[in-house]
């Protein structure tokens, strides 16, 4: 099993000047996707599920199509994230479960909805952080808000990182990721027009870094929302109205000043529909769901792959040996919460 903490994998990330992917997951196909696509490149993997992805299928189901993939892909070092947990006893449940990251987005209530203060966010990710370590399992958290709702995450509301917060709140914390607002949103409806650096605040991930330098930061909702992907599921009879979401060299940008994890799941989806719809529209008398969940299997495979090529992480998945839990919890307590793993 090639288990890993999200810490160590991220460490390893920042030595080796790449980023990696952290892509959502619900069900089999998705799984065997994202796995496929770390082997074919030999890369490390974040693979990530929502409440709403937990709700879907399951916890169990979720847990053992998640261990099912380390077990059938053991050269492939994959870390279990929590996404977006509301609260810390959602952390604690994902903990129980085996994941070995989560994420406490304390920027939002625990309705997932309304935004918190500041105070709010420091001390309920600071109690995650003492839970989790002493597990040996990693934690991200969220300053700012992205825009969008997705999996009835999210205020609607954008509200970028200050990076003097930013630093008061790694300090308080000691969080091992940061997920920065920088005006990207969740879901397909990211922007209007092509990004520039007037929506896109890349200079607030440059201070950021240059202020923290050894915190991993993290970029949620990057899907690059392909106009050819748009194009396929509205060829084939579906309604996705002209959208843009986060240029792959914006985010290429971002790996150079310390982001390491970039969320991407609305591209999968993209694909898939498009794969779907094309396959229905193709021979409307098939009715086998293999017909059509193997294109698009194929196709989700073929954007992890790209996106995985273009962050960096291709060919990093033999580079270390996973460090277990209980060693994890051990460092954490020996060096404290600000430690480094390579
Ligand atoms: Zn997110």
């Amino acid at each position: 099993m090639a288990l890993v903490t999200m810490r160590q994998l991220l460490d390893e990330a920042a030595n080796g000047g790449y980023g990696v992917g952290a892509f959502n997951v619900n069900n089999l196909e998705q799984v065997q996707a994202i796995m496929e696509a770390a082997r074919e490149t030999g890369s490390p993997v974040i693979i990530q599920a929502s409440r709403g992805a937990r709700k879907y299928s399951g916890d169990r189901f979720l847990y053992h199509l998640m261990e099912a993939a380390t077990e059938v892909y053991p050269e492939i070092s994959v870390a279990l994230h929590q996404d977006h947990g509301n609260s810390p006893e959602t952390c604690k449940s994902a903990i129980d479960l085996g994941f070995t990251s989560v994420m406490m987005d304390g920027s939002l209530m625990d309705d997932g909805k309304t935004p918190a203060d500041f105070e709010y966010n420091v001390n309920v990710t600071r109690e995650v952080v003492e839970m989790a370590h002493a597990s040996g399992v990693t934690v991200e958290g969220e300053l700012g808000t992205l825009g969008g709702i997705e999996d009835e995450v999210g205020s609607g509301e954008v509200n970028l990182t200050d990076p003097d917060q930013a630093v008061e709140f790694v300090e308080r914390t000691e969080v091992d990721a940061l997920a920065v607002a920088i005006g990207t949103s969740h879901g397909a409806y990211k922007f209007t027009k092509e990004p520039d650096r007037e929506v896109l605040a890349m200079d607030i991930i440059e201070e950021i870094n240059e202020r923290l330098p050894t915190t991993h930061l993290v970029m949620h909702g990057s899907s690059s929302v392909p106009k050819e992907l748009v194009d396929i599921i509205n060829e084939y009879g579906g309604d996705i109205q002209p959208t843009w979401g986060v240029p792959v060299r914006e985010i290429q940008e971002g790996i150079k000043h310390g982001v390491r994890k970039i969320n991407v799941d609305t591209d999968l989806r993209l694909a898939a529909t498009g794969a779907i719809r094309k396959a229905f529209a193709e021979d409307p008398s098939e009715f086998d769901p293999r017909y059509y969940l193997k294109p698009a299997r194929a196709a989700m495979q073929e954007v992890v792959k790209a996106r995985m090529e273009a962050f960096g992480q291709a060919g990093h998945a033999k580079d270390y040996d996973p460090i277990s839990l209980p060693d994890m919890a051990v460092r954490y307590k020996e060096q404290g919460h600000q430690l480094t793993v390579t």
